[in-house]
């Protein structure tokens, strides 16, 4: 049985796994590389790999950096299925068509404004390859058996990561092999705490935040005292968040401090086109979260949503203090973009940041101390104070993952530690063999591992 890692090395991005064994050939995950432009130059290239030639696809979670190459996979002629639990499915067809929608958005301002080498520049991937990948979208209910032929198989476990976000334990007549996809935290205030997946020979983990600790602060109280600290001196936070997961998990602290009178009755806007859709698939799915149907309502009632273009503009011209929620989450495209190019010039503003900023994004560049950021082809000074929300963090930190390792109750034979830049993946590396004794290495990209079996 051969592994190939084909993104998430030296990076968090680009997800992707190919796992060979005898004829069968099973790619889990498909995201798209994000951060540092040789990072995403990588999206361009082909893969070292004939997408026709695979036997199907399986997805952890639906956040773009695990499914956001999916469209382009399936126009490079991959004709199989794609398995997911059905929360991510539904995520998906809200995030699939909205990506295709951004890279067309930005092929076009590039072509308008000739900030492109490209002429013309065109997208990735557009709205039909986004629509013919959900169609090959196949649901996966969590601890069930999903038989892939030849032998294979595959279990779906809870990694409380984001909604419908699984660990993926893979069995073939050569061995067994758990992905960890992105693993959550035991106490997060919309998940379940990650699940156990059955023993395996191989384990592939994830090290986002491999070398560092999450301060044991209540996201309530620092998302309150952020949002205080900004409305006390007139200004405006806008909040750069994932459209899924980070948004709702701010949208669910802002309506329990409002509702204990903990922050200002400040307006909130929610200005994510995919927003109300994705709240929605919330209260579609309640086995898959924490929120009750009421506690669903309240947090979908914490924000007035702006859909159209045209308010989304408008909220730019809003005086007083306000909370903009807006993805993306790293500041990477989107319309929180608009919104950072009007406040960041701010002294009295706030941005604040809510999840992992990724090297080479504008987000990581702000929480550097940046002087200013590029947004479409023009320098933005950076004067408004920038604030990183840490307990908000959808990934489990250093200890959370040994912890999880240690309550597995299993050894597998070799560890890859993937999904982490450098100095985090080796951190965990040395954490993993020093206080587990197992076995742990950091492969590289495109790098091919011979896996024993039992
Ligand atoms: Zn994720």
């Amino acid at each position: 049985m051969r592994l190939t890692f084909l993104g998430a090395t030296g990076t968090v991005t680009g997800s992707k796994y190919l796992l060979e064994s005898g004829a069968r050939k099973i790619l889990v995950d498909c995201g798209l590389f994000q951060g540092y432009k040789q990072l995403r130059l990588r999206n361009w290239r082909p893969l070292p790999l004939d997408p026709a030639a695979l036997d199907a696809v399986l997805l952890t979670h639906a956040h773009l950096d695990h499914s956001g190459y999916l469209p382009l996979l399936v126009r490079s002629g991959f004709g199989r299925k794609i398995h997911c639990t059905a929360s991510t499915a539904d995520l998906l067809r809200v995030l699939l068509p909205d990506s295709a929608h951004l890279l067309e958005e930005e092929a076009l301002h590039a072509n308008r404004h000739g900030y492109s080498k490209h002429r013309p520049a065109l997208p990735l991937y557009d709205r039909h390859d986004a629509e013919l990948a959900l169609r090959a979208l196949a649901n996966v209910p969590f601890q069930t058996d999903l038989d892939l032929g030849d032998g294979v198989h595959a279990r779906y476990t809870r990694a409380g990561h984001i909604l419908g976000a699984a660990m993926i334990r893979v069995q073939t007549a050569e061995g067994s092999v758990v992905f960890s996809g992105d693993i959550g935290r035991p106490l997060d205030p919309l998940m379940e705490p990650p699940g156990i997946p059955g023993p395996a020979d191989t384990l592939v983990l994830e090290s986002t935040y491999g070398n560092r600790r999450h301060p044991a602060v209540d996201p309530e109280a620092e998302l309150a005292d952020a949002i205080n600290t900004a409305v006390a001196r007139g200004g405006v936070v806008v909040v750069p968040a994932f459209a899924v997961g980070r948004a709702q998990m701010v949208l669910w602290l802002i309506a329990r401090l409002k509702a204990r009178r903990a922050i200002a009755d400040v307006p909130v806007f929610l200005n994510s086109p995919m927003a109300e859709s994705v709240t929605a698939i919330y209260a579609r799915h309640p086995d898959d979260h924490r929120l009750s149907a009421a506690e669903c309502a309240a947090m979908g009632a914490a924000a007035h949503y702006v859909t159209s273009v045209e308010d989304s503009k408008a909220l730019n011209l809003r005086h007083g203090p306000m909370v903009i929620v807006s993805a993306s989450g790293m500041a990477t495209g989107g319309r929180v973009l608009h919104h950072l190019a009007q406040f960041a010039p701010d002294p009295k503003a706030m941005i604040l940041l809510t999840g992992f900023q990724s090297g080479g994004t504008r987000g990581a560049a702000l929480l550097a101390g940046a002087s200013s950021i590029k947004i479409h082809g023009r320098q933005v000074p950076v004067r408004a104070e920038v604030r990183q929300l840490e307990s908000a963090s959808a990934h489990a930190d250093g200890d959370e993952i040994i912890d999880w390792l240690r309550r597995l109750g299993w050894a597998p034979r070799r560890v890859y530690i993937t999904h982490g830049e450098p100095a985090a993946a080796d951190r965990l590396r040395q954490r993993v063999q020093e206080e587990l004794r197992w076995p742990a290495e950091v492969p590289d990209y495109r790098e091919t591992v011979e896996l024993g079996g039992g």
